[in-house]
């Protein structure tokens, strides 16, 4: 892509309801965005690769746990911060927001919310800074949907505990300097570990071949044996809820992220319509074209609405799980159905690497699957609502 000319489309005067530090936050990231990610991304997402020289930068935006305090190195931000920063880096890839999320939401937040105090002043600052990067292991290859069966398991021996199983579909894992690790103890209660590279019998191999998401590492991490220290053990974390409560706030940002994505298929789609001409006219005349610009705008309006109100929520500590799924499943959904439709109104050129749309596309199918897949999404909005629970 040449230049990136985005402006974002606000049809519902929604920045009326944001601060001015809200503003500048994100127009903060956009300009990083526009700057770094622009340029190079279609050249990375060719090519499989993780752009590892983002990081420095990503850290200087405050992309890195935005709401973890000052006095851990955070940049000590609200959560319709975080929302807005994910929101600009998914509008460039969902890769790097991708990145962002798991180091701030599933790495630092554990961190932060069950750690220790030695574990909060060890691993935070260097990780909002990026000089540690971090993956968060729950899904293994026979447990996705269902972590609760996990079988990674970690027994007591003393002055260490020895950790085996394997974890599946990690991202950042095959670089990441330290895991936090999901595994039951010997009552069968499922703790955290934190696991660092370099622990004999830890390794992290990459997963290859993937048609999306290719500008985010994903791996495998395999634990053979892995004495782990026993001032490890997150000590505030006890049971499911624990990696479900980072899961929140994970969710909580793919919500905005997914938007960024879809208000870049939107931008990029009308200024397509508008420029390209066919029967002698700009195709954004014929009304079928006009018809799937107004339908985006329409979606992409009551997406901001949702993860506005989701973020005054959160602000407010009131944003219920529940709540956070409704958000992550809708946004998502309408992302990928807005993305489809810009594809088609750039006809073929819509299935190049000239424009962003069909790498957004791609994208977007591991968007819809992680962090809890549309499905389960949909039952937990149906659980609430009914207080039936239709998982099993
Ligand atoms: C690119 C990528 C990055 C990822 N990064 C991470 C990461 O960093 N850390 C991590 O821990 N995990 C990660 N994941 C894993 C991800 O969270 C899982 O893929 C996801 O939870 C779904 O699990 P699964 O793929 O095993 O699908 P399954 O659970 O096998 O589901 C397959 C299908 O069955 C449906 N299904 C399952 N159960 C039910 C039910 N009860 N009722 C109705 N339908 C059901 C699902 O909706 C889905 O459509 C990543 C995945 C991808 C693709």
């Amino acid at each position: 892509m040449a230049q990136d000319l985005f402006k974002h489309p606000d049809y519902y005067l929604v920045d009326e309801l944001l601060t001015d530090e809200h503003k500048l936050v994100r127009d903060a990231a956009r300009e990083w965005v526009k700057r770094e990610v622009t340029p190079i991304i279609e050249d990375y997402a060719q090519k499989s690769e993780f752009p590892k020289h983002l990081i420095k930068g990503l850290g200087e935006i405050g992309a890195f746990g935005p709401f973890i305090p000052e006095e851990y190195g955070g940049p000590g931000l609200d959560y319709m911060s975080y929302g807005l920063i994910m929101q600009e880096l998914e509008r460039g890839d969902s890769g790097i927001r991708s990145t962002a999320s798991v180091q701030s939401s599933l790495v630092m937040f554990p961190i932060w919310k069950f750690g220790s105090e030695a574990q909060k002043e060890k691993y935070l600052p260097k990780l909002a800074t990026g000089e540690l990067m971090g993956c968060f292991g729950l899904t293994e290859p026979n447990h996705g949907s269902n972590p609760g069966g996990m079988e990674s398991r970690f027994v007591d021996k003393g002055d260490y505990y020895l950790l085996n199983g394997a974890k599946m579909w990690i991202s950042n894992a095959p670089f990441a300097d330290i895991a936090i690790v999901w595994a039951k103890n010997e009552a069968g209660r499922v703790k955290g570990l934190i696991v660092e590279r370099g622990m004999e019998g830890f390794s992290t191999p990459e997963t290859h071949n993937k048609w999306s998401l290719r500008t985010s590492a994903t791996g495998e991490l395999i634990f053979q044996d892995v004495k782990v220290p026993k001032e490890n053990l997150l000590p505030e974390a006890d049971g499911l809820r624990g990696p479900l409560t980072c899961l929140d706030s994970a969710r909580y940002g793919i919500a905005w992220g997914a938007l960024g994505a879809a208000m870049d298929a939107y931008y990029t789609a009308l200024r397509y319509a508008l420029e390209r001409t066919q029967f002698e006219k700009p195709i954004a005349s014929f009304q079928l074209q006009q018809k799937k610009l107004a339908e985006m705008i329409t979606e992409i309006t009551k997406a901001q609405l949702l993860v506005w109100r989701l973020g005054t929520l959160r602000n407010e500590g009131k944003a219920t799980a529940a709540q956070i799924s409704m958000a992550k499943r809708n946004n998502v959904a309408t992302a990928l159905n807005i993305v489809r439709e810009a594809r088609q109104i750039l006809g073929a050129m819509g299935i190049t690497g000239e424009y962003s749309i069909m790498r957004h596309m791609m994208n977007l199918e591991s968007v819809i699957t992680y962090e809890g897949t549309h499905d389960i999404h949909l039952l937990i909005t149906g659980y609430d609502i009914t207080g039936i629970p239709a998982f099993k």
